[in-house]
């Protein structure tokens, strides 16, 4: 069997020119165009290019994008103050703070502080109780967009089994609690689970989410599955001299290689998962934005 590649970056493409139309449909009937506010504290290299990727599509979607770049040395109280604005602004609909933040600052106190109805990232306490006991809310990016992918590969996900690897509060647990929603068998897997291969091999579904570069095998995969696969690992590049001259490539947590053979369909890495995440942002930012005005927001899920 040779796997059907997921191709995300199309996907997420056809996402954001969605997000893009139903915005401007918004923005024409109520008067109202989604906002979303990223802020940054220093200046990590990686993080800069996020945010600024986040800017550009956000713009790019005919929405409003202000970045917040504050120095290294912010201090918690001054960010809180940033949010507190920011949650006040009538015009900011999502709220998303860049991590890692710097040691000094207390991550968890500053996530809590946005106004759960405008954390788009969905990491807020109060989102993740939404999502587990079924009322609307604001759902982690990543997962949503895995599950937007898993539909587009499977007519029908009710009664399949899933296997998520890896337990993380932004991508395992809302990943479960997202494939249970939509009547599949859910195991969560992690480092302390017994013969991993043999549930892996369970799965109709498999989520990889461990950040184990190529970790997943081949025959760990039941022939024909649909395979999720989130990681992204920098290693080095295959070819020794690059390798040597320290140049590196980006691979998931599934030998993809070897787990095309097996599966029935499954996401590459890159330009599977990935480029999901920064569309369903938007998708956040705008039903945030259609729940402040009181309007039902479009479907976006293709
Ligand atoms: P975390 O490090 O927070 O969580 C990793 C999880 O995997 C933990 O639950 C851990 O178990 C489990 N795990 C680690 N090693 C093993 C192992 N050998 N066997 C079984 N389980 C294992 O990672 P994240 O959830 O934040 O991210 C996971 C991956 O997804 C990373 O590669 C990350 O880069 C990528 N990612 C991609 C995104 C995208 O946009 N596509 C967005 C977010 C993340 P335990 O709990 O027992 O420690």
């Amino acid at each position: 069997m040779r796997a059907r590649l997921i191709d995300g970056k199309a996907f997420a493409a056809g996402l954001v020119e969605r997000v893009a139309a139903a915005a401007a449909r918004l923005e024409a009937a109520h008067g109202i165009k989604p906002g979303l506010a990223v802020v940054i504290v220093g200046e990590d290299p990686a993080s800069q290019i996020y945010v600024r990727n986040k800017g550009e599509t956000t713009a790019r979607a005919g929405m409003r994008s202000d970045t917040h770049r504050l120095a290294e040395t912010t201090t918690q109280a001054e960010l809180l103050a940033l949010i507190a604005q920011l949650n006040a602004d009538a015009g900011i609909h999502g709220i998303l703070v860049q991590l890692p933040l710097p040691i000094h600052i207390d991550s968890a106190a500053v996530l809590g502080a946005i106004d759960p109805d405008k954390d788009v990232d969905g990491f807020h306490v109060v989102n993740a109780g939404r999502l587990a006991v079924g009322l609307p809310g604001l759902v982690p990016c990543t997962p949503l967009g895995s599950v937007m992918l898993l539909k587009e590969a499977l007519s029908e996900l009710s009664g399949l089994n899933a296997v998520i690897v890896g337990r993380s509060n932004i991508v395992g647990k809302p990943m479960a609690q997202l494939l249970l929603a939509e009547n599949c068998t859910v195991t969560v897997a992690h480092s302390r689970s017994r013969d991993l291969p043999a549930l892996c091999r369970a799965a109709d579904i498999l989520v990889a989410a461990a950040g184990r570069p190529e970790m997943i095998r081949g025959d760990w995969i039941k022939p024909g599955a649909t395979v999720i696969d989130v990681g992204i690992n920098r290693v080095p590049s295959a070819d020794p001299v690059k390798a040597a001259e320290g140049k590196t490539r980006v691979v998931g947590d599934v030998a993809l290689a070897e787990a095309v053979e097996m599966a029935g369909a499954i996401t590459p890495v890159p330009g599977g998962v990935g480029p999901m995440t920064i569309a369903c942002l938007l998708a956040n930012t705008y039903t945030a934005a259609c729940r402040a005005a009181g309007v039902e927001p479009e479907t976006l899920a293709g």
